[in-house]
């Protein structure tokens, strides 16, 4: 495996939590996740207390993988969720949930996070009709969001597209395969968040 490869695991092993940074590998029994539940490194079997900040940080740190962003734009999205209506913690991470490149991960069109981004980034989307570059594109109840028709006509899309077919997707959402598009049916809640997150410390984190 790949230097580069082994410290994405090492992000999961760290936050003892698996991130499902690398697609299909990811629920398959290659995770190192699943083979190994320990942090790595000469300590990383030693049973550790986390208190405090520590734990603050670390659910901070989790989600701010999870959603692949940088302490800047994680910072930034937060300060939009405090500004919204609502319970602050829930805010974030429906805001989280909505960015266009989880959309597009969890409507199965793209292998992970990282790849969603490259996809975007590289214009192979559209939202209601229109090109969106941007993968923190906040998504809206009735977007229908679908490949450029150019892109949906390669063999490695409809191949990866094919690949997913059985994939389970969350409520919030519908998915039509055969038009390499899907829907935003309602805004996700806090339920539709599955990874295992107590997002109130990261509102305590940034609230100090
Ligand atoms: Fe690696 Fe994915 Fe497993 Fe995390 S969940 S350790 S990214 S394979």
């Amino acid at each position: 495996m790949s230097k580069r490869r082994e410290q994405v695991c090492r992000q999961c092993r760290v936050e003892k939590t698996k991130l499902l940074l690398k697609g299909d590998k990811c629920l398959s029994n290659r995770c190192p996740v699943e083979r190994r539940a320990y942090a790595p490194g000469e300590h990383g079997k030693m049973r550790r207390r986390i208190l405090g900040y520590a734990i603050q940080l670390r659910e901070k740190q989790k989600l701010k993988r999870y959603y692949g962003m940088t302490e800047k734009q994680f910072r930034l999205f937060f300060e939009r969720a405090e500004r919204r209506k609502g319970v602050t913690g829930e805010n974030l991470l429906s805001m989280l949930e909505r960015r266009l490149d989880n959309v597009v991960t969890l409507m199965g069109f793209s292998r992970s996070r990282v790849h969603a981004r490259q996809l975007i980034g590289h214009g192979h989307f559209l939202v209601n009709d229109h090109k969106v570059s941007i993968p923190s594109y906040e998504v809206d109840a009735g977007d229908v969001i679908r490949f450029r028709t150019r892109t949906a006509q390669t063999a490695g899309i409809k191949e990866l597209v094919e690949s997913k077919k059985t994939k389970t997707v969350p409520g919030w959402i519908e998915v039509d395969r055969a038009d390499f598009q899907g829907r935003i049916k309602s805004l996700p809640t806090r339920t539709d968040v599955t990874l295992p997150v107590e997002e109130h410390l990261v509102v305590e984190l940034y609230s100090k």
